[in-house]
C-alpha cells in the first residue's frame, strides 16, 4: 500500500521523478506547491525552461540558416566596427617613431 505523495511535503527526489510527468501532462510547474518553496527545484525548472525555449529557438524550421548566419555576421561587424572607432577617437594620433626603418639596407 503507497500513500500519495504529498505536493507540499514531497522531496526533491520525489519532485524531480514526478516532473516528466507534470510536464508531460501539460500543466502548470510554477504553481506547484514543492516549486513555491524550493529554491533548487525553482531554479532547476527555470533551466529546464531556458533549454526548452533555446531549442524552439533552434531549430526554427521556417528561417533559412543563411539568414541566421546574415545576422550573425551583421551584429559581428557592427560590434567590430564600434570597437574601432572607439579605439581611433580615444588613442589619437601615435608619435612616428623615426628609426623604424629597416636597418639592414645598404645605402648607395
Ligand atoms: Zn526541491
Amino acid at each position: 500500500m503507497t500513500a500519495p505523495i504529498d505536493p507540499k511535503n514531497m522531496t526533491c527526489e520525489q519532485f524531480q521523478a514526478l516532473l516528466p510527468e507534470l510536464i508531460g501532462t501539460g500543466q502548470d510547474i510554477n504553481r506547484h506547491p514543492h516549486i513555491q518553496s524550493c529554491a533548487l527545484c525553482s531554479a532547476l525548472l527555470a533551466d529546464l525552461e531556458t533549454i526548452a525555449q533555446a531549442a524552439r529557438e533552434l531549430f526554427p524550421i521556417e528561417e533559412p540558416p543563411e539568414e541566421l548566419w546574415a545576422h550573425i555576421e551583421t551584429a559581428i561587424k557592427k560590434e567590430e566596427s564600434a570597437a574601432d572607432t572607439k579605439s581611433g577617437e580615444s588613442g589619437g594620433s601615435e608619435p612616428v617613431k623615426m628609426h623604424e626603418k629597416p636597418a639592414g639596407e645598404p645605402a648607395l
